[in-house]
Formats: C-alpha cells, structure tokens, sequence
C-alpha cells in the first residue's frame, strides 16, 4: 500500500477541518501561555488553504506540489510564530516528496524533513515546550514503526498517537523558546498549543491513510 496526490489532498482538508474545530481549544491553550492568537492563526491559514485548493483549474500533480502550496499559503496567511515554522515544515517536506507515492519509508522521509525545518527555523530542541515536543517523538515513532514493516498509514497512526503523548507532556515543562518564555516558570502547568495542533495535523494525515 502506498500514499499518492490524493491522500495529500485529503490530508490538507482533513487539517483544515480539524483546525477549525479546535480553534477555540487552540486558542485557550495559546491564551494560557502565549497571546491566544494560535487557533485563529491556524484557522486563517488552512481556510486560505483550502480556498487555494478549490480554485485550482487543474489537480495538482503530486504530494510535493500540494505540500508546496499549503507552505507557501501557510507563509503568507498565517501571523506569529506558527506561519514560517509550519511553512517550513511543509516546504521541507515538499522536497522529500519528489516521487509519485509514497511507502512507509516514504513518509518517514515525509514527517523527517518536517521535523528538520522547524527545528532549522525555530532552532528549538526537544524538552523546550513546543511543537518540536509534538513533531520528535511522531518523527522516531513513524521510524520504528516502518522499520518493523508497518503500512504508510499505520506509520502515521503510530506518529499521531506518539504527537498526542508528546503534546501531552509539554504541561509540566517550563517554555524556552517562543513567547510562552517570557512567562518563564509559569509557564509549566499548561499544554503548548503547538504541539497540541501538531497532534491535530499528524491525525488528520493517519485518517487520511485510512
Ligand atoms: P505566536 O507565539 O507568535 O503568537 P502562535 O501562537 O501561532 O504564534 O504559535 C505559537 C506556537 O509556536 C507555540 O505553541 C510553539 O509550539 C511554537 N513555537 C514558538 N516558538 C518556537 C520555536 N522557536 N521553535 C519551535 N516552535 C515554536
Ligand atoms: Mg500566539
Ligand atoms: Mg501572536
């Protein structure tokens, strides 16, 4: 079984309807910690996603032409931090994807060269209280998972549910990167709203595959 355009496609809409349902939880968790920006931040972004999508005059012709679009939509509409770190993650994970499907190899290629441009970007590291905490643990998770023989979307189901747990253990970490650090040591006690949206889009991916 492999992953193509089509699984990309739904990906990006899956995104944007979980986005969109989450955004007032986006925005509560960002509000803890951060300027409660995330989830309208988020929901801008792939509403203009998907309108892109939508006009297209002809379908796009494969996973990298749809991870191109939503980085460079992402770039341009979504303020704050969130925008170039998920544009980069999805540029980046453009360039991996330069082959009509993908295996399970393939999307730990994928989730990789994601993890790299946000860490390139926001050089945060593991253990920092952000989406990096979401996205690493996903990231080793898809490995183990497709070294053992695991189909693309039991890859991306094993790197969800390591982004929920990962997310999850952002509450007690103190934040040193992005704005939730300027609360310094209050901070700790709350789920960044990164990691928690990073979860959101990891999920969507493995229903895609479904
Ligand atoms: P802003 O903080 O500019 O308002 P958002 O609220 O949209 O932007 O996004 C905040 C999220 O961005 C945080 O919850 C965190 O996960 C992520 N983030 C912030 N700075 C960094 C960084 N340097 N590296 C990785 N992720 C970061
Ligand atoms: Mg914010
Ligand atoms: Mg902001």
């Amino acid at each position: 079984m492999t992953l193509d355009v089509a699984w990309a496609v739904d990906w990006v809409r899956r995104s944007a309807q979980t986005v969109i349902e989450h955004r007032d939880e986006l925005i509560e968790l960002d509000r803890q910690i951060g300027d409660g920006d995330h989830g309208e931040n988020m929901t801008r972004g792939f509403t203009a996603v998907v309108a892109k999508l939508d006009a297209l005059e002809a379908p796009l012709a494969d996973i990298g032409e749809v991870l191109k679009l939503v980085a460079t939509t992402l770039m341009s509409t979504v303020g704050g931090a969130a925008g170039p770190l998920y544009g980069t993650a999805y540029l980046r994970a453009a360039k991996a994807t330069g082959v009509p499907e993908l295996d399970s190899q393939g999307v730990v290629a994928l989730l990789e060269a994601a993890l790299e441009g946000i860490v390139a970007r926001g050089k945060a590291t593991t253990g920092e209280k952000t989406m990096v905490d979401a996205w690493t643990p996903a990231t080793e998770a898809a490995v183990a998972a497709a070294d053992s023989g695991a189909s693309p979307a039991d890859v991306l189901s094993a790197a969800a549910d390591a982004a929920h747990e990962g997310a999850e253990a952002t509450i007690p970490l103190v934040a040193t990167k992005g704005r939730a650090s300027y609360l310094g040591e209050r901070s700790a006690g709350h789920l960044d709203p990164g990691a928690r949206s990073t979860e959101l889009i990891l999920r969507a991916a493995a229903q895609a595959a479904q």
